[in-house]
């Protein structure tokens, strides 16, 4: 193991679309206690890296002192995902960092205020998410702070992704991942409206990728089969496996990325005669049942020749 991923709480002061990490519920959370012990496992197994998630990890009374014991234990890179609204408030930025928080990566849905309260259901979270990202780079003045963004890829926002990742790189964030809006677990029908075809979003995604990369910045793309992509494009490609990353969860249950059914895809009967078939993750199976797999169509040896199915990009 190199990553843990601790989710210490579901509790969040967000209500996204679509999400289904998000409960106040008393069994959806860790007590104290417990992240101790996680954090002490994370390092007895070997990882050298922590990425606090959720629900909101700032909203946890535990939060600073999380940060502390993680810094105190040896984990180098100290990864906090965020909507970043609690860092818009006076000195918690600094805070965060002097306890150990040395990246964030903050949940980008729209340079549009509106689209993105709409996608959070949450009046001004965009307006607290802004306030909080001024407040993390005067923190990075001081404190080495590396600044990441998670796009959620929807219906609704997909045709901004170039310019959301130039506004947002210019700001100072180094690496930006694409994430396909997902009805797993979900269930809810009125939803379905909310995933884009990804064919339709090719263009963007390869766009937001060459813009990021002249302003020095990276793309990864973590729902995309490669034959989604161009070949010249597939070092957007994220390896779940390459990150050698378990996720703890309230409840104790502990699993290696790859095997979420967020990553872990299906494949058709198309995909035995495809060249790169034993590098793919296949499709996800809620995106199959609704725009079906005729975007699935196998890479030829020929076409493949010369490029790298895993990607580059192994590391979040
Ligand atoms: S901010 Fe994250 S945890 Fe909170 S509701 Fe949104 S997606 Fe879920
Ligand atoms: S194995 Fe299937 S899903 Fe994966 S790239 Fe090939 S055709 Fe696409």
């Amino acid at each position: 193991m190199r990553w843990i991923e601790l989710s210490p709480g579901f509790a969040c002061n967000c209500r996204c679309s679509g999400c289904f990490s998000c409960s106040a519920d008393a069994e959806a959370q860790m007590d104290w206690p417990e992240v101790q012990r996680w954090l002490h496992y994370g390092r007895k197994k070997g990882a050298k890296h922590l990425w606090l998630s959720g629900g909101e990890p700032t909203l946890r009374r535990d939060f600073l002192k999380t940060l502390r014991l993680a810094k105190h234990l040896g984990y180098e890179r100290i990864k906090v995902q965020s909507n970043g609204m609690l860092f818009a408030y006076e000195g918690f930025a600094e805070r965060a960092c002097a306890a150990g928080m040395n990246e964030v990566n903050l949940l980008l849905k729209s340079l549009d205020p509106k689209v993105h309260d709409a996608l959070n259901r949450t009046p001004r979270s965009h307006e607290l998410l802004t306030k909080g990202l001024d407040r993390l780079r005067e923190v990075s003045a001081d404190h080495p702070l590396r600044l990441e963004g998670d796009f959620l890829m929807t219906a609704r926002n997909w045709q901004e992704l170039p310019e959301l990742v130039e506004h947002y790189a210019k700001l100072g964030l180094v690496h930006f991942n694409i994430w396909l809006f997902s009805l797993v677990d979900q269930g809810s029908r009125d939803l379905r409206r909310l995933v884009p075809r990804i064919s339709d979003c090719v263009p963007a995604m390869i766009a937001a990728r060459d813009v990021a990369k002249r302003l020095g910045a990276t793309v990864c793309s973590l729902n995309t089969p490669q034959c989604m992509l161009p070949p010249t494009h597939w070092d957007m490609q994220f390896d779940a496996a390459g990150m050698d990353l378990a996720v703890v969860n309230p409840g104790g249950h502990v699993f290696m990325l790859e095997t979420s059914s967020i990553e872990q895809g299906i494949y058709v009967a198309r995909c035995e005669g495809c060249a790169v078939r034993q590098w793919c993750h296949g499709m996800r199976s809620d995106y199959v049942m609704l725009h079906g797999d005729e975007e699935l169509q196998p890479v030829s040896a020929e076409l493949a020749l010369g490029y790298d199915p895993r990607g580059s990009i192994l590391d979040l």
